[in-house]
């Protein structure tokens, strides 16, 4: 009870602090200094990609593909991420005439309906659109899958480059003898670049150079192509750069470094075609030249920290008790965001949501407007098998709570920085709340199971998490531990739900411990810290699991007048 006391004279008076009305968060990418990367918005998306062609000809992509990047600037992994795509961008800014790479932040509100005519489900999601595909009809092209790196990304774009034939020039000359590789070639000369199968280099220096060489045809080839290699006669490895005439010449270009890399290629294939254009007396071809030494900055690998990095000053913010303003703003995004990018939701979302909406009804008491729409929701959901999304924003809307246009305000999940905090932290709340709502009602009652399927206040996070929190990151390793639980027991009493997820919450604040996602006025740290609970550790620095308990009861009670907290007035 002393320790109820002490956290609520502690709380009280700041629990009334002002919500923020959360400014638009800083888009991760910028269109002036992020060269090679088109920055889109609601009102450049369209005109970007796909600008009208001829006149009277319907709005499509041009001839180049398109990689789309559909991002979202609160999600961490995509913050951590956008390094490594800039780093791609500069890698392969010589690809530009074939290749172009975009970005679009989809935790903007007005740019979910572009996000979701392309059903992005999960941040970041990367899309690629081949060439001439038209604007109108369902969405084309094809997300890419591999892994979110800088190589795994590279790699990709070239397995779809040789995939989709485009350009033609890419693929490997097909099995034959010198001759007859000229067929179709206007061109008198040619680059060869040969290397073994399964290389990606020579792509890259076709992709490079293609379009710019007026006196050379480009192609590439691979040493599997066994009569293409007898007819080169090299005597030696015939992997390299040759230059090679329809006249029969040909002649193996010896680099000045043993290794030689793309650029070493793409200055030989350049010389060659100004020597030819000399010899000729014509002018050499004035060519951009292409920053490839900026494109060695390496990126800080998913999945690791900053800890290397000079500490940043943290000026540690008090942390307050709930505010329901912030249990309503996710509630608020978590509908018209996340929900809203399932256009269909049948089967096991279904139900997912409809156990998730049912804990909140039961569990949280919001004001009547917000308390009535999601009671209305629930009822909806239990008689049907099969929604919209739409149905289900227009339900909440009909009954009071209008989740596209509502202000998204964050109190105590403000960032002391626009885009740090916000909806992931108002999340964890949410679901720290259930959990505590359900302790109460429960905690007398031996046959509590949060585990149980129909009702289980865990099931139900698990399910919203599993199928709808779009931080592809964040749910994978939540799902991972949730996965862990389930397979070590069937049945978990509510205050062993509580003290779970407040452990699995503490295990993510120790990965993310210094890591560059972190509002620099709120460290990551243990929770809760022993200046809000001294008697929460023993001597010996050991949690006390009881006197954690207490404490999260008071941290996550509602007081005072939640209607108007959750109105920010
Ligand atoms: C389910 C889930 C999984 C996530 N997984 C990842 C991930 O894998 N990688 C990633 O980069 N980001 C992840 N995130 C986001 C990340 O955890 C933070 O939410 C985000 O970085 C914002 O941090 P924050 O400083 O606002 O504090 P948060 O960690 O969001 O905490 C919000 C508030 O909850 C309270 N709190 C803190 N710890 C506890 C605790 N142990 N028990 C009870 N209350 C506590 C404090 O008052 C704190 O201010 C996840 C978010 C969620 C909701």
């Amino acid at each position: 009870m002393a320790l109820l006391l002490a956290v609520l004279c502690l709380a009280l008076p700041l629990t009334h602090a002002a919500p923020v009305v959360d400014q638009p968060p800083p888009s991760l990418y910028n269109q002036t200094t992020d060269v090679g990367i088109a920055v889109l918005t609601a009102a450049s998306f369209n005109q970007t990609l796909f600008p009208p062609d001829a006149e009277g000809a319907a709005p499509a992509t041009g001839p180049l593909i398109w990689f789309v990047q559909f991002y979202n600037s609160w999600c961490g992994h995509c913050q951590r991420f956008a390094p490594t795509f800039k780093s791609l961008a500069n890698h392969t800014l010589a690809w530009t005439r074939h290749l172009r790479l975009a970005v679009m932040d989809c935790a903007l509100r007005d740019h979910a309906p572009l996000c979701n005519h392309y059903n992005v489900q999960s941040f970041p999601t990367m899309h690629f659109l081949p060439p001439h595909t038209p604007r109108d009809g369902p969405p084309r092209g094809e997300a890419y899958v591999g892994p979110h790196t800088e190589a795994g990304t590279y790699h990709g774009i070239l397995d779809y480059v040789e995939k989709t034939g485009f350009p033609a020039e890419c693929a490997a000359l097909p099995p034959g003898a010198l001759d007859a590789q000229w067929e179709g070639v206007k061109e008198t000369q040619m680059a060869l670049v040969v290397e073994a199968a399964g290389e990606d280099q020579g792509k890259d220096v076709v992709l490079s150079v293609l379009g710019q060489t007026p006196q050379l045809a480009v192609r590439r080839a691979t040493s599997v192509n066994a009569a293409l290699v007898a007819s080169l006669d090299s005597g030696q490895s015939a992997n390299g750069l040759w230059f090679i005439s329809k006249s029969g010449e040909k002649k193996k270009h010896q680099f000045a470094v043993k290794d030689p890399k793309v650029h070493d290629y793409v200055a030989a294939i350049f010389a060659e075609d100004d020597r030819l254009a000399a010899s000729q007396n014509l002018p050499a071809l004035a060519r951009t030249p292409v920053p490839y030494a900026q494109a060695t900055a390496r990126p800080t690998p998913a999945g690791t920290t900053s800890k290397d990095a000079p500490a940043k000053p943290h000026i540690a913010a008090p942390l307050r008790p709930l505010n329901m303003t912030d249990l309503h703003s996710a509630l608020v995004y978590l509908f018209s965001m996340e929900i809203n990018s399932h256009s269909h939701i049948a089967g096991a979302d279904l139900a997912a949501l409809h156990l998730f909406t049912g804990l909140l009804d039961d569990l949280i008491p919001f004001p009547s407007p917000v308390y009535n729409a999601v009671q209305k929701l629930r009822q909806t959901l239990q008689s049907t098998d099969q929604t919209e999304a739409a149905s289900i924003i227009n339900l909440l809307k009909e009954t009071g709570l209008d989740v596209e246009h509502a202000p998204l305000q964050w109190a105590n999940c403000q960032g002391s920085q626009s885009g740090k905090r916000g909806y992931p932290c108002a999340l964890w709340q949410l679901f720290h709340t259930l959990t505590l709502r359900y302790y109460e009602k429960n905690r007398e009652n031996a046959e509590a199971n949060a585990l149980a399927k129909e009702s289980g206040v865990l099931r139900g996070i698990f399910g919203l998490v599993g199928r709808f929190f779009s931080c592809s990151e964040c749910r994978d390793n939540f799902m991972r531990e949730a996965n862990a639980l389930s397979s070590q027991t069937e049945v978990l009493s509510p205050r062993n739900a509580v003290l779970w997820l407040w452990r699995v919450h503490n295990g993510v604040n120790k990965r993310l411990a210094g890591d560059v996602t972190e509002d620099d006025n709120y460290p990551k740290q243990q929770f809760p810290p022993a200046t809000l609970c001294p008697g929460c550790r023993d001597a010996d620095g050991q949690w006390r699991e009881d006197e954690v308990l207490q404490f999260l009861r008071a941290f996550y009670a509602v007081h005072g007048n939640a209607e108007a907290q959750a109105t920010g007035s």
